[in-house]
């Protein structure tokens, strides 16, 4: 079965949580993000932190679930999400920040290059938030969203990333900080889905938002602050053995998105 909420969700939802205007293509949010701030007397968010890791697929979680404490400690809802066809990195992140269909982004087939379509980032620097997009060199999240009245910090790797996010994190300038990480989605190409560097990868990925969600508690005390912990798309095994995606199948579709709340301190 797939599931319900289309990955078009994320920005309208994540707009109106930090009260700004929604994405103008964007589809329908979910109430349940709101809520939860509601239920922690946090209806105010002054700081965001978004950590992407690139293919995490829902059976992932499904199967290897001890393996994501780390992620369910620091979180408190996680919501069941349909990534958008065809399930791959460029379109689904596309749609992840619009809130549109890819037939709207424009991206709808693996193609990096810059999306016109209004954003989350178009709203939030409207709305003269400060936000920083931390990413790797040559991916998709270091592109799409390029050109943007926002602060691009473009790293060569996962850990470089992780490091400046951290950085950031602590220079407490930033209202909004995406950080982008895709060891897990290169160890699974190069090999397949569960072999043991691919879920090193993983566990490295569950890891670092472990590590940022740290930060935030240690750095941001005197913000109410959200976290996320959104993936792009699922993977499977090819017919050729090694890790693949883009396919309109459960495997590739299913993703887990977890969201917390870091209230400051009192
Ligand atoms: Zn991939």
């Amino acid at each position: 079965m797939k599931n319900s909420i289309l990955m078009t969700y994320f920005a309208p939802t994540i707009a109106e949580c930090l009260k700004v205007e929604k994405p103008h293509e964007a589809k329908e949010g979910v109430g349940a993000v709101k809520n939860l701030l509601e239920k922690n007397d946090c209806l105010d968010i002054d700081r965001t932190l978004i950590y992407n890791p690139d293919a995490i697929g829902m059976w992932l979680f499904q199967k290897y679930t001890s393996e994501f404490s780390k992620v369910l400690e620091n979180t408190q809802l996680a919501l069941p999400v349909q990534t958008v066809l065809p399930s791959v990195t460029p379109v689904c992140f596309g749609t992840m920040y619009t809130g549109a269909m890819p037939s709207t982004h424009g991206i709808m087939r693996y193609e990096k290059r810059i999306i016109e379509t209004d954003s989350l980032f178009d709203r939030l620097a409207e709305a003269g938030k400060k936000v920083a997009i931390v990413a790797v060199e040559n991916s998709s999240m270091a592109i799409i969203f390029g050109e943007r009245k926002i602060d691009y910090y473009i790293l060569p790797y996962d850990e470089e990333v992780n490091q400046k996010a951290k950085e950031l994190i602590k220079e407490d300038n930033y209202d909004v900080i995406v950080v982008y990480n895709q060891e897990y989605d290169d160890k699974m190409h190069a090999t397949y889905p569960e072999s043991e560097v691919a879920l090193q990868a993983m566990k490295n990925q569950i890891n670092a938002f472990s590590e940022l969600a740290d930060a935030v508690r240690e750095n941001w005390t005197n913000h109410n602050s959200l976290i996320c912990c959104v993936t792009d798309h699922g993977i499977h095994t090819g017919d050729n053995g090694k890790g693949t995606h883009g396919y309109d199948v459960e495997e590739d579709l299913n993703v887990m998105h977890f969201f917390g709340v870091l209230p400051k301190n009192k």
